[in-house]
């Protein structure tokens, strides 16, 4: 689970959490939702900064453009802040409790709570088509800065302390995910998971660890 305290870490100003959702939207550096052009430059009036011009088109957009953080006046970093106090609320979270600790109107909050449910809710329907499934190891101690103490290397992949995280991406973008324990990644495991989030009948699998393509049917 993230904490507060990680979040506020990671994202001290507005500036870095726009940052944030800028390099996670665009890894190859922005491009133009209107006509896809990657010619964009950032906007240089103070207050701006997050805003991006189009040479090609000449529209300006920022990186919340087609997202629930989109025409919202609520900084980034409190949207961000709500979505960890929802994910690490276990028995969940009022909107009045909410709006008191990201300090925002709870009318606002709860409206706010609503896209980020909307936008987290599992429809149901099992991903199909080709699907790309991975498992990710997130959370944990950081790796030791000094390790001329310690030639071990921190161990990756399996048996890290990490949590590990199973991931279905469909093409097109429907995602699934499953937080699952280190005793739960055998093969059976695996498969098991697989059906439970993928449509099997009809899915190509695939695996990009691996370099063999499952053929489930
Ligand atoms: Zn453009």
């Amino acid at each position: 689970m993230t904490s507060l305290i990680e979040i506020y870490r990671r994202f001290p100003t507005k500036e870095a959490a726009v940052a944030h959702l800028e390099k996670v939207r665009w890894p190859n550096g922005p491009h133009c939702p209107k006509c896809g052009a990657d010619t964009v430059a950032r906007k240089v009036e103070p207050n701006q900064a997050d805003r991006l011009q189009c040479w090609s088109c000449e529209r300006s957009f920022s990186a919340t453009v087609d997202t629930i953080f989109h025409n919202s006046h609520i900084d980034l970093q409190k949207w961000f802040l709500l979505i960890a106090l929802m994910l690490n609320a276990k028995k969940g979270l009022s909107s009045m409790q909410a709006a008191r600790d990201i300090e925002v109107q709870q009318k606002t909050t709860w409206s706010m709570m609503h896209r980020i449910r909307g936008a987290m809710k599992d429809d149901g329907r099992l991903l199909s088509g080709l699907v790309e499934m991975d498992e990710a190891y997130v959370g944990g101690k950081p790796r030791k800065k000094n390790r001329r103490d310690d030639d071990t290397p921190s161990p990756r992949g399996r048996g890290t302390s990490k949590t590990p995280i199973v991931g279905a991406v469909e093409r097109g973008g429907r995602v699934k995910a499953k937080m699952v324990g280190h005793d739960e990644m055998t093969s059976d495991d695996m498969e098991a998971m697989t059906r439970e989030m993928i449509d099997c009948r009809v899915s190509t699998v695939r695996r990009p660890t691996s370099t063999r393509w499952i053929w489930t049917r």
